[in-house]
C-alpha cells in the first residue's frame, strides 16, 4: 500500500525527519488561506498522487505571487498524472537549496534484510543513477538484530559529510527513519530529494512510503491512509470472501480452483490470443455457497463477454460445484455465456447436472478455453 507525500510527511515529523512547513489544500481558495498562513513570497504547490514523477509532469511548481498560487492550484486540481486525477495540492515553503541527495531504506529480499541507500546524486530518478552511475550509490545491509546504533549512522554519514554538525543531523535522520520503517512495517521509505538548505539544515523535500500489505492487519493508524482505487476495492471485497483475486484487463471472466490451474487457465487464454479480465482462485472447498459468491463477484465486472469456469475435482467435488453454479444462474440472471470445464472427483455427475442447464459444457481445458476466446471475440 503507498501513502500520500503529506501522508509520509505526518510520519516523518512523528519521528523527528524534519520537514519543510506544509499546508495541505483541496481548492484555490483553500490554497490562498495556505499561501496567507505561511506568510512568505515564495511557495512550492506540489500535487499530491500516488504516483512517481510528478515533478516532470508539472505536479511541481514554484509559485511567488498570490495569482501564481491560484493559477498553479487551479490548474493542478484540473490535472491528471499517470491517469490518477489530482484531487489535493500541499502548498508549502520554499526551501533554498544548497545540495539534493538521495536516500531510502526498503527490502533487500536476496540478502533478507534491509538495505539503506544513499546518494549524492538526489532530485533525480535513483533508477537512472543506479544504471549509469552506480558507483555513486552508497548502500549498507542493515542487520535486523543491530539495526541502527550510533557507530553505524555515523560511519554513514561520513559518506557525504565531515562537518560535524551536519553529520549528527544525518545520524538522527538515519536512525528515525530507520526506526520508522521498523515500526510501521514499511516496505520503503524514500526521500527524494533530501536537502542541504543554505541555511545549513538537513530537510526532508519529499517524502515516499509503502507499506507491507500483509502487516496492515497491524498498523492501524496507517490503515487510516488507505484511499484503495475502484479495481483495489473489487480486490479487498474478494479477499474479505476468502478469495484471491486479481484485476486484469481483459474480458474473459475467470473461475478456477488453484493458484496453479488459475496461472495455466491465464496462459492458455493468452495462447489462443484472448484476455482474461481476472485471475480468481476459489480455493479448495466445493461449498456452492462460494461458486454462487464467485459469480456474483465476477458479473460486477460489466467488462465480461464471458464467463470461464474451471474446475479441478480433487477434493472438490465436481457435482457441488455444478450444483452451485446453477443455483448462481437462478439467483443472478446471467446475461453473458458460461463455459465450463469440470474435471475429476464426481466429473460425471456434474456434467449430467449442466446438461440441461444453459451452461456451455466441455470435456477438456484446450476445448473451454478455445470456446471461451470465440464467444469473447464474437460478442467483442
Ligand atoms: P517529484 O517529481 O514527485 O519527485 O517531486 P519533488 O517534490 O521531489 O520535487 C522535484 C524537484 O523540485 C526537487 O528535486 C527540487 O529540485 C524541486 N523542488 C521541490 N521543492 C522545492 C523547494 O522548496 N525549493 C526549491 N528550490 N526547489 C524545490
Ligand atoms: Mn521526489
Amino acid at each position: 500500500m503507498k501513502i500520500h507525500e503529506y501522508q509520509a510527511k505526518s510520519l516523518f515529523s512523528s519521528y523527528g525527519i524534519p520537514v519543510e512547513q506544509h499546508i495541505l489544500c483541496h481548492s484555490e481558495e483553500e490554497a490562498l488561506a495556505a499561501y496567507t498562513e505561511l506568510d512568505m513570497e515564495k511557495v512550492m504547490i506540489k500535487a499530491q498522487v500516488l504516483a512517481g514523477g510528478r515533478g516532470k509532469a508539472g505536479g511541481v511548481k514554484l509559485a511567488k505571487s498570490a495569482d501564481d498560487v491560484m493559477n498553479y492550484t487551479s490548474s493542478m486540481l484540473q490535472m491528471k498524472i499517470k491517469d490518477l486525477p489530482v484531487t489535493r495540492v500541499l502548498v508549502s515553503e520554499a526551501v533554498n537549496i544548497e545540495t539534493e541527495f538521495y536516500l531510502s531504506f526498503s527490502i533487500d529480499r536476496k540478502n533478507k534484510s534491509v538495505i539503506m541507500m544513499l546518494s549524492s546524486e538526489g532530485g533525480v530518478e535513483i533508477e537512472e543513477v543506479a544504471k549509469y552511475t552506480p558507483e555513486n550509490i552508497y548502500k549498507v545491509n542493515i542487520d535486523p538484530f543491530i539495526g541502527m546504533p550510533d557507530y553505524i549512522a555515523r560511519r554513514i554519514a561520513f559518506f557525504l559529510f565531515d562537518d560535524m554538525d551536519l553529520v549528527n543531523q544525518m545520524v538522527q535522520i538515519l536512525q528515525n527513519m530507520y526506526q520508522l520503517m521498523i515500526d510501521k512495517d514499511a516496505s520503503l521509505v524514500e526521500i527524494n530529494p533530501l536537502v542541504l538548505t543554505e541555511e545549513g539544515n538537513l530537510i526532508a523535500l519529499d517524502a515516499k512510503m509503502s507499506f507491507d500489505d500483509s502487516a496492515l492487519y497491524r498498523q492501524e493508524d496507517i490503515c487510516f491512509f488507505s484511499e484503495p482505487t475502484e479495481e483495489e476495492e473489487m480486490e479487498l471485497h474478494a479477499k474479505a470472501k476468502g478469495f484471491s483475486y486479481v484485476h486484469l484487463t481483459g474480458d474473459i471472466g475467470c473461475m478456477v480452483n488453484g493458484a496453479g490451474l488459475a496461472m495455466a487457465t491465464m496462459d492458455l487464454i493468452k495462447l489462443n490470443e484472448g484476455c482474461p479480465a481476472n485471475f480468481l482462485d476459489i480455493g479448495g472447498s466445493s461449498n456452492p455457497k462460494k461458486i454462487t459468491e464467485a459469480m456474483k463477484l465476477l458479473l460486477e465486472d460489466d467488462r465480461l463477454k464471458v464467463i470461464l469456469v474451471n474446475i479441478f475435482g480433487g477434493i472438490t467435488r465436481c457435482d457441488d460445484v455444478a450444483n452451485g453454479l446453477l443455483k448462481a444462474y437462478e439467483l443472478l440472471h446471467a446475461d453473458i455465456p458460461v463455459v465450463v470445464r469440470l474435471t475429476g472427483t464426481n466429473e460425471e455427475e456434474g456434467r449430467a447436472l449442466l446438461r440441461s442447464s444453459n451452461f456451455l459444457v466441455t470435456d477438456t481445458m484446450g476445448e473451454a478455453v478455445r470456446a471461451a476466446v470465440n464467444l469473447s471475440i464474437k460478442a467483442g
